[in-house]
């Protein structure tokens, strides 16, 4: 009996454990995971280049909301002080230890409009069915940033920092807060129906349309 050899474009390594196995064909909302060790493979996501590109425009415009207006106010004995997002990244990076500041500026700041622009560059002209220039180094780059990208982390560190700075006076929750916890959601939203592989196979099946 013969078996015939699998094209490697039709096998997928497991993330974990590094085994090849054939890549399964998945509707959406169906999961694979590995034979070997249980890591989870793929989801089926469809064709969701539309969302994709609406929830990265979205989040991008949140972005720049959290940044253009204050974040917080405290008032304590007569006096308000306005913390901007930015403003807050800076002030850390700038202090006596600039290193957490600077890593902070790199996961909250830089490798989220990375990703963010990164997808909206390739995917845009691929509704359009052009390609941009260079799109697969600029896809690659995205990709790359999404473990990096800790929006979700940062507010959760903001939440616990706000309720120790209450005690020092009054805490005004600003515009840019509200916008910062929207673009949570919107890029969490993103990241389940764009994992770096069905991104892959979103742009091959654009591309063939
Ligand atoms: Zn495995």
């Amino acid at each position: 009996m013969s078996t015939s050899p699998i094209s490697s474009d039709k096998l997928i390594a497991c993330p974990d454990c590094d085994r090849l196995t054939r890549k399964p064909e998945l509707r959406p909302h169906q999961i694979a995971r590995c034979r070997y060790c249980g890591a989870l493979l793929r989801r089926g996501h469809g064709d969701s280049l539309q969302p994709a590109i609406a929830l990265s425009l979205a989040s991008l415009i949140l972005f720049a909301i959290a940044n253009l207006f204050p974040f917080v106010s405290l008032r304590s004995g007569g006096v308000e002080q306005e913390i901007r997002l930015s403003s807050g990244l800076f002030a850390m990076a700038e202090s006596g230890v600039p290193l957490p500041g600077l890593v902070a500026i790199g996961f909250i700041l830089i490798a989220p409009i990375l990703r963010l622009a990164g997808y909206l560059y390739v995917l845009i002209p691929l509704w359009r069915h052009t390609e941009p220039p260079a799109w697969r180094a600029v896809l690659r780059l995205a990709n790359f940033m999404l473990p990096w990208s800790m929006l979700e982390i940062y507010l959760l560190s903001v939440v616990v920092a706000l309720v120790k700075i209450s005690e020092l006076g009054s805490i005004v929750i600003g515009v840019s807060f509200w916008s910062f916890v929207l673009l949570v959601v919107t890029s969490t939203w993103l990241s389940s129906i764009t994992d770096r592989f069905a991104l892959w196979e979103l742009v091959e099946l654009w591309r063939q349309k």
